[in-house]
């Protein structure tokens, strides 16, 4: 049974539950009935796993195929841009 730590925001009293986690959180402080905010801190409750932590930027997923080596299309990506450049109506100081 995991033990949560809460911490009033009124009268910043420390309160530590023993709880299930299909339990409901605490939100009311039984002192004074301010709100509580869940101390995530020296209780012991690690969280692994399920995508918790993304700090771990390890390349090492099935996720991610390179690009390249697989060969399949080589086609070169080129712009449709115009064969024949406009012409240049240079119209100075005709006469
Ligand atoms: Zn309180």
């Amino acid at each position: 049974m995991p033990t949560y730590e809460y911490e009033c925001q009124s009268c910043h009293e420390r309160l530590e539950a023993v709880q299930s986690f299909s339990d409901a959180p605490l939100n009311v402080c039984p002192a004074c009935g301010g709100a509580l905010r869940k101390v995530y801190s020296a209780v012991g409750i690690v969280f692994k796993g399920g995508g918790f932590y993304k700090t771990d930027a390890r390349s090492s997923s099935t996720a991610t195929v390179p690009a390249s080596d697989t060969g399949a299309k080589s086609t070169p990506a080129t712009p449709a841009a115009p064969a024949t450049p406009p012409p240049s109506t240079s119209s100075t100081t005709s006469d």
